[in-house]
């Protein structure tokens, strides 16, 4: 155990699959207290046990993101166990794709909007008067490469992103402002290999209803590093972010993508 969160106490929401589980995995052996949420009641819980017996300390809330009161009784229960809150991973995300956003319902729009940009929204108006307690901490808010560029068939995810970004910018202007010691950054995690693709309803792929989206398959081609991302790699982006190393870090954004952001190559 190297420490780089010691005695830090962190709350990472859609904590029980993919990227989130494995920044709870990261965060806890890098000395952290981490709090894990999500509405996922089966897997969040089973991860939490599964640290705990590798002698990390870590538990499971079941949270939905979008439930204010939720909210409110999530960060009470933090503040009864531990007193004090240092970083707050906003990373519960869907994507809902439509061949066409005329084929979009907006109930879809909504619900995607509701936990990708409402349930971030609540993270930090619930989390900061905690955070600000103790004198400062770290915000994290995932975003997607999709935050910084159009996404044909996923442009009601790629809004929520995009408005994320600037929130996350927005806030930390706020506590810079006040100067509560509280740092706030985006992450834009490219192609990720996570349940998340085989969970996007409709013809996202452009190859029809519920078609299986691979994406390693997706990232041979589109990303410059010829390969999809791996959890981890981006839990590594987001312990920077929540540790003191990255103490002069405020109002950016950390892309995490093999360069697809940075532009195309050729492939002999
Ligand atoms: P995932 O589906 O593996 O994990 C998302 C988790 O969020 C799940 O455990 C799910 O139960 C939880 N969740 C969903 N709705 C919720 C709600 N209302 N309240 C609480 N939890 C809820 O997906 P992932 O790939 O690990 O995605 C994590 C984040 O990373 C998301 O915000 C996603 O948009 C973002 N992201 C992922 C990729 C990728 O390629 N995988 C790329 C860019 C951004």
């Amino acid at each position: 155990m190297t420490g780089q969160v010691e005695g830090k106490v962190a709350l990472v929401t859609g904590g029980a699959s993919g990227i989130g589980a494995a920044i709870v995995d990261l965060l806890a052996q890098e000395g952290a207290s981490v709090i894990a949420t999500d509405i996922d009641e089966l897997n969040g819980p089973e991860l939490a046990a599964r640290l705990r017996k590798a002698g990390r300390d870590v538990s499971f809330l079941p949270q939905d993101v979008t439930s204010e009161e939720r909210w409110a009784e999530v960060i009470a229960e933090i503040g009864k166990r531990h007193g004090r809150l240092d970083v707050m991973v906003s990373n519960a995300g869907i994507g809902i794709g439509a061949p066409s956003i005329v084929e979009m319902s907006l109930a879809d729009w909504r619900r995607q909007t509701a936990i990708n940009l409402d349930g971030v929204f609540l993270s930090v108006k619930h989390s900061l008067p905690l955070m600000r307690k103790h004198g400062g901490g770290s915000i994290i808010m995932m975003s997607s490469l999709a935050g910084l560029r159009g996404a044909a068939s996923l442009s009601g995810y790629s809004a929520t992103k995009g408005a994320v970004r600037l929130f996350a910018k927005s806030i930390a202007m706020e506590c810079a402002q006040v100067g509560d010691g509280i740092r706030v950054n985006s992450v834009h995690p490219g192609i990720i290999d996570t349940p998340i693709w085989g969970k996007i309803p409709t013809g996202a792929t452009g190859a029809g209803q519920n078609a299986p989206i691979d994406p390693e398959e997706r990232a041979r081609f589109a990303t410059p590093l010829g390969r999809a991302g791996q959890a981890i790699e981006i839990a590594h982006g987001v312990l920077y972010l929540a540790s003191d190393a990255s103490r002069y870090v405020t109002g950016t954004e950390l892309v995490i993508d093999g360069g697809m952001n940075a532009g195309g190559v050729v492939r002999q």
